[in-house]
């Protein structure tokens, strides 16, 4: 389908939400949390892992992460010309993980790609490598969901079944698209930060300190009190597998001192609570509270990694806790950092 027709057929999805085919289907949702300033997320008929923010400037647009692959990208980037005419200048990377800057090479060549230091640094570098995407962004582990989703559909009852197509259908796509991947390092990298003051709006990158990864950025906007935070905050439990944790929870500090009303957070939904940062801390400490007592018991990382109580946090943690490959990943980060064998 061509790009033209695409837009045309997105636009009157837009308008005829009960009429239109499967295929047709928006691929985003758009909220918009102040003028020209909108919170990005799936629909679910692309798989897109992540949130994006989009702002609206006078004369372009700047996009705030990019999602899981190139097609989900290019998903994006063709939404967003359902808000506007204006063309994507900017994409911002808040981190290297693949479920926010796999999706880089699906924006158009002219897009200038920025991010940290870090991010440049590890998207130039062999991807398929990273623990996190073999575990859970490789083609293997999505053929693996591939399967999962045929035996799910097979054992579907009569009235699920239009459901568990669309997901097997959804993840197929996935899988082709995670096959073809094809990564674009930022073109333009900082290590502290970068504002942008064009088209009318000051949007600031900020790099806090260490924390979910060793180049996390945040992306502020003074004015609107808007702050998009990738996964350094997120209502959930963070990922640790590639974190600091020691250093986060004073990150988190930097995060709380900024003047905002809304934080859009890279997973979940926005929220204005500032208690999200306190329970984020808290989970970091007792995390690596308990780790480090079963260290100190003798048991290596995955003998630890099965023994983790995590007592009060099993709603925090939500899927993780059904993963063990992804909590061993987070346990070992710890034991390497902590003998200074980690990057
Ligand atoms: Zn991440």
């Amino acid at each position: 389908m061509n790009r033209a027709l695409s837009i045309l057929l997105l636009a009157l999805a837009a308008f005829a939400p009960g009429a239109v085919c499967a295929d047709v289907e928006p691929s985003h949702r758009f909220r918009e949390m102040a003028p020209g300033v909108y919170f990005a997320s799936g629909t679910g008929t692309v798989t897109v892992f992540s949130n994006a923010m989009v702002v609206v400037n006078e004369d372009h647009v700047v996009v705030v992460d990019s999602h899981v692959t190139p097609d989900a990208g290019r998903a994006l980037a063709d939404s967003i010309a359902t808000l506007t005419d204006k063309p994507i200048r900017y994409l911002v990377n808040t981190h290297f993980h693949f479920d926010h800057a796999h999706g880089n090479a699906g924006f158009p060549a002219e897009v200038k790609v920025l991010g940290h230091e870090i991010t440049g640094e590890r998207l130039r570098q062999d991807v398929t490598k990273e623990p996190i995407f073999q575990v859970a962004g490789s083609a293997e582990s999505v053929a693996f969901q591939v399967a999962e989703a045929e035996v799910a559909l097979e054992k579907a009852p009569e009235a699920e079944r239009p459901a568990a197509a669309r997901q097997l259908a959804t993840l197929k796509r996935h899988h082709s698209a995670v096959k073809a991947l094809s990564i674009r390092p930022p073109d333009l990298t900082f290590d502290r930060r970068l504002t942008l003051r064009e088209g009318g709006r000051e949007i600031q990158l900020l790099f806090l300190g260490r924390g979910h990864t060793g180049g996390d950025v945040v992306v502020y906007l003074p004015a609107e009190k808007i702050l998009f935070t990738g996964d350094l905050l997120q209502p959930g439990a963070p990922f640790l597998g590639d974190g600091y944790p020691d250093e986060w929870v004073l990150t988190l500090g930097a995060v709380a001192a900024l003047p905002f009303d809304w934080v859009l957070p890279g997973h979940g939904e926005p929220f204005q609570d500032r208690a999200v940062i306190e329970t984020a801390k808290r989970f970091l400490l007792e995390f690596t509270a308990e780790v480090r007592g079963l260290r100190a018991e003798g048991h290596d990382a995955k003998a630890a990694a099965a023994r983790l109580k995590l007592e009060g946090w099993h709603d925090y943690l939500g899927a993780v806790l059904s993963l063990p490959a992804v909590m061993e990943l987070q346990v070992q980060r710890l034991y390497d950092l902590d003998a200074g064998a980690a990057r």
